[in-house]
């Protein structure tokens, strides 16, 4: 007999994939932080390979098919934080970085959304980054795009405008931590999972963002996400 529930659980969350009429459900949200070198400097932190970190989103966070993204509440200075996706398709532990890249599915990009006040004053107190990352529609996130569709990615310009302008650009070879370190280090302190998503972490250029904005964002290989801040 299948379980009764009090009240109807939420639904899977998941992300649509390209070419594809399956969608991946998604379990986990995982972020790295501070993964260019010239973001960790603009964040004022020395970014000589300390070891990599990470943080959680909520796999509700998500904004798809370039939903809008509404101003979140609590908040005087939203940043947006272009960055490219892992999507995890096979799990483990302590999966060494040779084996690291069978494991991935494919590629998105996303927006690490982030009220960087509210992360700002935690950090200060040293206490925990969900107030200033983990709200409500924090993660806008185009479709997956399957590895055996365009190969794993370890170079290729990444970039975010807003309004038209240029605020973020580099290359995903700028990574500190490449892809296969990142699962390396992650799974030897979570177990992954298939649909765990990774995101790997924004260039310089980290900027606020107003009502009435236009984010759009460009991966080599994995097209462009656009979100209108409403
Ligand atoms: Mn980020």
């Amino acid at each position: 007999m299948s379980a009764q529930y009090l009240f109807a659980p939420q639904e899977v969350n998941s992300v649509g994939i390209k070419g594809e009429t399956k969608r991946f459900p998604v379990r986990r949200i995982y972020c790295v932080g501070r993964n260019y070198a010239e973001h960790t400097r603009e964040m004022g932190h020395d970014p000589d390979r300390e070891l990599p970190f990470f943080f959680n989103k909520n796999p509700d966070n998500l904004i798809l098919n370039n939903g809008d993204f509404p101003y979140p509440s609590a908040t005087k200075d939203v940043h947006h934080e272009i960055e490219m996706v892992i999507a995890i398709g096979t799990g483990g532990v302590n999966i060494p970085v040779e084996k690291a890249l069978d494991h991935v599915y494919g590629y998105a990009l996303g927006l690490d959304m982030t009220r960087r006040d509210l992360q700002g004053e935690a950090k200060k107190t040293g206490r925990p980054w969900e107030i200033g990352k983990a709200f409500e529609h924090s993660a806008p996130m185009g479709e997956i795009v399957p590895a055996s569709q365009i190969g794993h990615l370890s170079k290729g310009e990444i970039w975010l405008k807003v309004n038209g302008a240029v605020r973020q650009k580099s290359d995903l070879s700028q990574l500190i931590w490449n892809v296969p370190e990142i699962i390396a280090h992650l799974s030897a302190i979570f177990e992954l999972k298939a649909g765990d998503l990774i995101m790997t972490g924004t260039p310089a250029g980290v900027a606020a963002v107003k009502p009435g904005d236009v984010m759009e964002g460009y991966c080599e290989g994995l097209g462009t996400l656009t979100a209108k801040v409403v």
